[in-house]
């Protein structure tokens, strides 16, 4: 079997958010050589930069990968171009937008990836679920625990998180039987 690498992926959407987010992790089992392995919990969460939008939802998933970090970010661009992703403002309302977290224990710094993402231990929705689901994880830059980051937070935008019930009626909104 090919190495595989533990990758954490950060999932937003304020666009059809429920039905949107499902299908993201459908299409992210049928990458090649890659699994989800662990899902955080949904969290509702204050548009940023452009703040005359509907909330997002947003997670963060474990991957593991035989894929290298390019490789993955081609899969994951993918993804977004096939569930509808137009680009019409930076930062604006989006159908979908997957982020590459970590990737293991890597450092890239390249104009069009960075890694770990630089957005990660400034941003509550990126930091918050990933300390949920591997509160562990090294940053590779800064040495230490994700947990031990929350001092970094810059952008407190978490609403709430989304219980699994009002997900499912989000999913599937037939009123309540009595
Ligand atoms: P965004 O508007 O946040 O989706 O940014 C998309 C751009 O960010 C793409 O052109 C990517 O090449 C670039 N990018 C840089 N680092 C990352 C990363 N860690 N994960 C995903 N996209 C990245």
């Amino acid at each position: 079997m090919t190495d595989q690498t533990q990758v954490f992926l950060a999932i937003g959407s304020n666009i059809a958010p429920e039905r949107n987010i499902q299908q993201s992790l459908a299409l992210l089992n049928t990458i090649p050589a890659t699994r989800v392995r662990v899902c955080s919990s949904w969290y509702s969460t204050k548009a940023w930069g452009i703040e005359e939008q509907a909330d997002f939802i947003n997670l963060v998933v474990g991957l593991s990968t035989g894929l290298g970090p390019r490789e993955l970010l081609i899969e994951t661009q993918r993804i977004e171009a096939r569930l509808g992703r137009v680009r019409h403002l930076r930062n604006g309302p989006r159908t979908i937008d997957l982020d590459i977290l970590l990737f293991g224990d890597r450092v890239i710094e390249d104009p069009d990836l960075s890694i770990p993402h630089p957005g990660l231990t400034a941003r509550d929705f990126m930091l918050t679920p990933l300390i949920e689901i591997a509160p562990e994880t090294h940053h590779p830059l800064r040495g230490r625990r994700v947990d031990a980051l929350t001092g970094e937070i810059l952008h407190r935008q978490i609403l709430g998180r989304i219980s699994p019930g009002d997900r499912a009626r989000a999913m599937d909104p037939r009123p309540d039987r009595p």
